[in-house]
């Protein structure tokens, strides 16, 4: 492991050398690609992709190189969720200027494709294993985006600031540590 981890190796763990990516090419979609010979926006089929994967494989972006999804990181993520076949990308997710605290560093799960194409007991699964922290999760279909953990108790407890009842302190608490940077910034 480098000296210096990247946040998402911070917040996930590294890379599981027992996933690959197989035939899926969902962040070939969802990533934004930004170099003098490639650019596309996030959200749009990259023209590289091909019905055989990359067509520029071997020379392709660095983003393309060292971007991983969740599940290729978090092994308590189940084996079926892998993005191709769920229907959902979980990713970490920074936003500059958020709107709501909680939104500058989390993990978005992000429904691929109509919520009619989407187990729901395997979403729940994949929720179960993603809200156990103190990392914010947010869920996006497209058109909306909801805040999924913490809470929502204590989630306005915690951009509030009000005081807490005392079954919630310590866990509001531990939450305006983490964001702390962000919450003093709103
Ligand atoms: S979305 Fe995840 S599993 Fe799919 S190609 Fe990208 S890194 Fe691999
Ligand atoms: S260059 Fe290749 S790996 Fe990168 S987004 Fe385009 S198709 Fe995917």
């Amino acid at each position: 492991m480098p000296n210096n981890p990247d946040l998402e190796t911070v917040l996930l763990g590294p890379v599981l050398a027992d996933r690959d990516c197989g035939a899926c090419t969902a962040c070939c979609t969802v990533l934004t690609v930004d170099t003098p010979d490639l650019k596309k926006p996030a959200g749009t089929p990259c023209e590289k992709l091909t019905a055989h994967g990359c067509s520029i494989h071997a020379v392709r972006p660095p983003i393309c190189r060292t971007w991983f999804c969740a599940w290729r990181r978090v092994a308590a993520m189940p084996e079926e969720a892998r993005p191709d076949r769920s229907g959902l990308l979980v990713s970490v997710n920074f936003v500059r200027e958020p709107r709501n605290p909680l939104e500058a560093v989390s993990l978005n799960v992000r429904a691929m494709r109509d919520q009619a194409g989407i187990d729901p007991a395997l979403t729940q699964r994949v929720l179960d294993s993603l809200c156990d922290g103190l990392v914010a999760v947010w869920y996006s279909d497209g058109s909306r985006k909801m805040l999924l953990h913490p809470d929502n108790d204590v989630a306005q407890l915690v951009l509030s600031g009000n005081p807490s009842p005392p079954h919630l302190e310590q866990e509001v608490a531990a939450w305006r540590q983490r964001y702390g940077a962000f919450l003093d910034q709103a």
